[in-house]
Formats: C-alpha cells, structure tokens, sequence
C-alpha cells in the first residue's frame, strides 16, 4: 500500500474546538488514493461549502444502525448490503434508483424467510462515489491520461479536461446524495415496501422457467405471507422499512467536512452515510483512513483480502473497536473463491479467541474479479456463490455466524457478470455493461443469489 496519488496542495486545517481535537491528526499521515485536485481555489470553497451544509443522515439513525449490527454480531440479525460498483451522477435517475431499491427489497424477503432473522437493509448508495484504482493512469490507444477515480473526482470521458481531479465534484456528489437519499426514503417509508408487494415482485422471478429450481422455496414464501395474512398481520406497519446509506470512505477531505458534533452527545458522526467502510487497499493500520475512521461513531466496516494476517486483523479491532462494542466494527472478508476455505478460518479463530465481537460479512464480488476473452472486467456467477458457500461453510465449521452478504448488484438488466440460471454470456456485454467501474449482478442474477443464500442459511 503504497502513497501513489500524493496530494498536491497543502490540506487546509480547520480550527478544532475540544469536540473535534484529533479529527484532523488524519492530515500529516499518509493518505493513499487522495486526487491532486487541480485548483487550490476551488478545492478551499468546495470544502467550506460542505462544511456548512445539512448533514445527509442523522446521529439518532446511525445509532439505530449500530444497534441493528450489534444484533446481526450476536447471530440474531443478517446485514444486506448493495448496490453499484461506482454511482454515477447520470446515474442518479428515479427509474435506477427505485429498481435498485427495489431489488433490495426483493432479496431481502426471501433472505428473511431462509434466515428467519431480520434482514438490515443498506445500500452502496447515496454516496458511493469514489474509487481507489491500483494504477494512477489510463492508455488506450497510446494516449495516457490519469485514470476515473469515480465521479465525485473526475468524469469518465477519456479526454484530459474530463480527466482532470475537480474539487467541485465532491459538491456535486453531496447534492446527487442528498437527492438519492430522499427518494430512498420516500420509497421505503411511503407504501413501496409492502412486504406483499414485494412478494408480487418476486413472481415475476418465478415466471422465467430458467428459475423453476427455487420453485419450492418461492411456494413456502407465498404460503408463509399467506399465513400471516389469515392471522391478521397488520401488513399496513409492515409498509416501512428501515434502509440504510454506506459507501467507501475514501475521499477523507470530503468525510471530514461532512463530520459534525452531535448535540446530544458531543461526539463526531460522520454525516455522509450512515455506515463507512475501509477499503482493501487503504486499511494501513498507521494509515490517514484508520485513523480517521476511528475517532467518528459511525459503525465501521473493513474490507478484508486475502493477504490479511490475523495480527492485521487484531491491530484493527485494537484500533476502530478498543471497546468492544458489538456493532461498531463489521469485517467484510473478500478472499476469492479460491482463497476462503485456506484463509478464512485462521482469521476468525484468532478474533473469536480475543474475545472481540466483529461482524462478519462476505463480499464475494472484489476477490473474483477476471477478465473475459472478449476483454470485459467480469466475475462468473458461480464463483461468486461458490464464495459464499465457502464463508457460510468456514463460519458453520467454527461456531461463528456468518452475517451478512456485501455485493456490487443492479436493479437493471445489464449484462455484466458470466452465468445464472438464466445465463449471461460474453456476446451480451457487447450490449449491456453499463458499470463504469466493477461488474454488478444484474436484477435476476441478485435474486437468484437470494434464493441461494436462503437456501443455504435455512439449513
Ligand atoms: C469496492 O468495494 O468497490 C472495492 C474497491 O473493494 P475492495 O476495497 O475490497 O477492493
Ligand atoms: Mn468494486
């Protein structure tokens, strides 16, 4: 984890009452993946504006959620977690937002049924705007320009203007939050969420005869809403779903100027989502990330690969979870289907005996990532289940609880990933990869998981 980007301009440090003291020690650490944004001018406003505008979530909803993780740590919750690679703020439409939504949803009450847990559901959305990329540059065709670091950086356009790291962009991204975050809540508080509406959806599903393998499972759905029908659920409550907004915290000049003091409680909250993540490649344990990521409330998730030792892992709790506090710290591991079975057990023995309650999530999207003969950056289906049978395998074999599941997933019908009952295959790409960045499971595809999963967790 090498310092690649270093930032070009001096940071601005802001006056720090006693509330704040040590939010800023981030600053004269090493932060990799940070743009060298091009005018120094534009990067001071941009940071004052998002210093003085409206938190996006709420501390009082970011503590709900840690209750919410506390009770996925202890076995009796399963987090899902979703959405696109990279947003974009194009991207940013009704139409995408809702079926995204809604393909949460979907998944969700068929994970429910197979887990008979309740089911947190979060999305990699209103927010997810930037991207750490293991090379600095981009060639095609012998002209090489910096590469797209997601749009709250740069554009996607393959031209040097396009190309150039923009501070006003993060403005940009607050404001495409701030509106995906209000038609997330609208849908999940104003009758969308119905759970028999729902359920409706999910024959749709059903209808394409290549799923005619998770019939059984869909028919005990129907017969269970039926159920709770007949022994008169009040399925008007069951309209509200509580939905929460995560991304990677990558860009720390943005999730400081987002950072407010609760009033309530005096302690920092991070503001620009309810929960943030650590990426694989900016979990240095003396990194700018770690550091600042420790000192907000917010409940924490780290990506972990597979070079992740368990001391790595231990130095981590030590550092985001010196409490132990069920809740506060979710471990997403992201070993490759290759990989889990070696890799993982070691690590959970390890944080199992020191007596610290992480979450465990899988995200079996970031270690299977290959690309196809055609020269799309894919992932195949199988060895995405085939990574979650591994978690749920290592995690059953332990006595632990396998928690959660992390994936790059859609509500659209792109064709992205390899596979599926109903199978995408190369020729499709040339049609419909729409990511920008990593391949997303399209809308079929995340349901079929979720009939997977389910399948797997009623055992
Ligand atoms: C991601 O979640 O898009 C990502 C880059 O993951 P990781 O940090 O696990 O590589
Ligand atoms: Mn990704």
């Amino acid at each position: 984890m090498t310092d690649s980007l270093a930032p070009a301009l001096p940071r601005t440090a802001e006056p720090t009452p006693s509330t704040t003291d040590g939010l800023d020690a981030w600053r004269s650490m090493a932060a990799v993946q940070q743009p060298s944004w091009q005018d120094a001018g534009v990067y001071s406003a941009s940071v004052k504006e998002l210093s003085s505008l409206p938190p996006l979530v709420f501390a009082g909803e970011v503590d709900v959620l840690r209750e919410r993780l506390a009770a996925a740590a202890q076995g009796k919750a399963f987090l899902l977690q979703g959405g696109d690679c990279a947003e974009t703020f194009d991207g940013a439409t009704a139409d995408k937002i809702s079926a995204r939504v809604r393909t949460i949803l979907q998944m969700a009450v068929v994970l429910t049924y197979g887990a008979s847990l309740p089911v947190i559901k979060m999305g990699r959305m209103a927010g997810q705007f930037a991207k750490p990329r293991s090379s600095n540059d981009e060639t095609r065709d012998g002209v090489t320009l910096p590469a797209y670091r997601g749009d709250m950086v740069n554009g996607y356009d393959f031209t040097p203007e396009s190309r150039a790291h923009d501070a006003s962009r993060m403005v940009k991204a607050y404001h495409t939050s701030a509106s995906t975050l209000n038609l997330i809540r609208a849908f999940t508080q104003g009758g969308f969420a119905d759970l028999r509406l729902v359920h409706h959806w999910n024959k749709g599903f059903m209808a394409n005869p290549a799923h005619s393998r998770y019939e059984s499972l869909a028919r005990e759905i129907d017969r269970a809403v039926r159920f709770m029908d007949a022994c008169g659920t009040d399925f008007e409550a069951l309209k509200r779903v509580e939905f929460f907004a995560s991304h990677e915290a990558l860009l720390l000049d943005y999730e400081r100027a987002l950072t407010r003091i609760d009033s309530r409680t005096s302690l920092p909250y991070d503001t620009s989502a309810h929960f943030l993540w650590i990426g694989e490649r900016t979990r240095d344990i003396d990194g700018a990330h770690v550091d600042f990521l420790s000192r907000v409330r917010n409940p924490i998730g780290v990506k972990l690969g597979p070079s992740t030792s368990a001391d790595d892992a231990l130095a981590l709790i030590d550092k985001l979870d010196p409490n132990r506090e069920p809740g506060r710290l979710t471990f997403i591991t992201r070993m490759g289907a290759s990989n889990i079975r070696e890799k993982l057990p070691s690590l959970v023995e390890r944080v199992t005996a020191s007596g610290a309650q992480v979450l465990w999530v899988t995200d079996p999207m970031h270690g299977n990532t290959v690309t196809s003969p055609n020269g799309y950056k894919t992932r195949n289906f199988d060895d995405v289940i085939d990574e979650v049978r591994g978690f749920f395998e290592v995690h059953n074999a332990l006595g632990t609880f396998p928690g959660g599941l992390h994936v790059e997933m859609t509500g659209d019908d792109v064709a992205e990933c390899l596979g599926g009952a109903d199978p995408i295959d190369q020729e499709a790409f040339l049609e419909r990869y729409e990511s920008v960045c990593d391949p997303r499971l399209n809308h079929m595809q995340s349901l079929e998981m979720a009939f997977l999963v389910a399948g797997a967790l009623s055992r």
